[in-house]
């Protein structure tokens, strides 16, 4: 059984006279410490001297370096970038943990991949919103709410859950229900869901538009019916609020009818797509992915795979029907730049990986 809390199973009182350490102030920390204090919590803030500092300031919060703000609080919400975690927890952070701190991730990657290993006398906390870091201050004002991954993955204190949940009402993580997993389940479903839902839905939307396109449909037409008109995002809405079965009952009968009927032949077909997200979650959960990412050839690789994206025929038609139909557009041939004379000499180690590219050619 999953364990679910909500707020009646917080106690905020524990953390009366605690003081509670954002590291960061972007998305989710300001956020985040708005929510707290708002709770009536004692909150600073950690950050380099820059435009995030000053925000922190402009928004009333004590600010101080990472390494004084570790010292000073007793909770600290850890609300940097994954990729930087690692070096910033060795070098500013650990060495000035104190017994029984807690130690609060929004993200189980670093933990659940080994990627930092916090010494046994802290605690270690996960609060993971199921929202951007905008949308967790607005839904806390408006009272709509979140949900939250929340877990322990370290109790030192002997007190981990109850801290857990109060820093999770705190934050406003507990109005719509906290759902407890591990990291690494966190991390697993986090990394799956951009992995092997997000592209498989890219490809099905695009899919389609290159089928109407070749039987000679004109591109405005086909891009408008399938995405531009924003049907897809009321589609989307009615499956949050009513299921992904029951969302077609409200559509018109005919279209009920098309729906259900062709959905079930699109059932046995989407095995083999199915096979690849299997190996997908396979190479999450054993930490393949992770591995693949931190290596330097995975970040060359990126480079590569972002510019080649940027120029797919794909792009090209886009860019093309939304400058026709004057919507605003994102110029993404300016925006990610040609790789440099290095990438393209070291890139031999990844071009069989780009071969398998849309309209790949060599550089
Ligand atoms: P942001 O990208 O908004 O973090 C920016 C903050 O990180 C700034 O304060 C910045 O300060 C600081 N920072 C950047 N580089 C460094 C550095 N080298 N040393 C020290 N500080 C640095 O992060 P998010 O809020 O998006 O993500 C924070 C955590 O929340 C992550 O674990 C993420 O996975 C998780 N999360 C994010 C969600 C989201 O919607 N964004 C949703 C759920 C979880 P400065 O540059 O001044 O140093």
């Amino acid at each position: 059984m999953t364990n679910i809390y909500k707020e009646k199973d917080a106690d905020l009182s524990i953390l009366e006279g605690v003081t509670i350490g954002m590291i960061g102030y972007g998305n989710q920390s300001r956020s985040q410490a708005l929510n707290l204090r708002d709770h009536g919590l004692t909150v600073i803030v950690g950050n380099r001297n820059d435009e995030y500092k000053k925000r922190a300031q402009a928004d009333g919060f004590p600010t101080y370096s990472i390494p004084d703000t570790v010292k000073k609080a007793r909770v600290l919400f850890f609300l940097i970038p994954d990729e930087i975690m690692s070096k910033v927890f060795k070098k500013q952070i650990k060495p000035y943990l104190k017994k029984h701190d807690a130690l609060i991730f929004a993200s189980g990657y670093n933990i659940a991949f080994g990627l930092i290993t916090p010494p046994e006398f802290i605690d270690v906390l996960l609060i993971a919103p199921r929202m951007i870091g905008i949308g967790v201050r607005e839904t806390f004002l408006n009272k709509e709410g979140y949900f939250s991954f929340i877990g322990v993955h370290q109790d030192a204190s002997g007190e981990a859950k109850q801290k857990l949940l109060a820093l999770s009402k705190g934050v406003g993580g507990l109005t719509r229900a906290g759902i407890e997993v591990t990291f690494k389940e966190e991390a697993v479903l986090d990394l799956y869901s951009e992995q092997g839902f997000s592209p498989a839905f890219s490809q099905i939307m695009m899919r389609p538009i290159s089928i109407l396109k070749e039987a000679g449909y004109p591109d405005e037409a086909i891009l408008m019916e399938i995405v531009l008109s924003g049907k897809m995002k009321y589609i989307f809405k009615s499956i949050i609020d009513n299921g992904i079965i029951n969302q077609i009952f409200y559509l018109p009968e005919r279209a009920q009818y098309g729906a259900l009927s062709r959905c079930l032949r699109l059932r046995h077909p989407i095995e083999k797509i199915a096979e690849i997200q299997r190996e997908i979650v396979d190479h999450i959960e054993n930490g393949g992915f992770a591995k693949e990412w931190e290596a330097f050839t995975a970040k060359l690789k990126f480079k590569f795979i972002k510019f080649m994206a940027s120029r797919v025929g794909f792009a090209k038609l886009e860019k093309r029907v939304r400058e026709s139909l004057k919507m605003p557009e994102v110029d993404l041939w300016e925006e990610v730049p040609y790789p440099t004379e290095g990438d393209i000499k070291k890139k031999k180690e990844i071009l069989e990986e780009l071969r398998k590219f849309q309209g790949f050619k060599e550089f």
